[in-house]
């Protein structure tokens, strides 16, 4: 009995799962719920990646310069 492979589930969440192992690690799935359960927390890691990813689009170097640059506005810029 083939144990488990961790390498495959990253190759089967990349989409590099062909032919003959994909079938060997689909069928290990069905017997193996070790690996049905990383499977999921892996699928569920990468699904809360891609929805929180667009909440933050300006990186943080940016963030920080136009908060610098509104910093600095108050300090220099005098409006009568
Ligand atoms: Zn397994």
């Amino acid at each position: 009995m083939k144990g488990c492979d961790d390498q495959n589930i990253q190759l089967y969440l990349d989409g590099e799962l062909h032919g003959k192992n994909l079938e060997e690690f689909c069928g290990h799935l069905k017997k193996c719920t070790v690996c049905v359960q990383e499977l999921k927390t892996e699928e569920e890691l990468i699904s809360l990646l891609h929805r929180t990813r667009p909440l933050y689009p300006a990186p943080e170097a940016l963030r920080r310069r136009i908060s610098s640059e509104h910093a600095m506005a108050r300090l220099t810029g005098k409006k009568n």
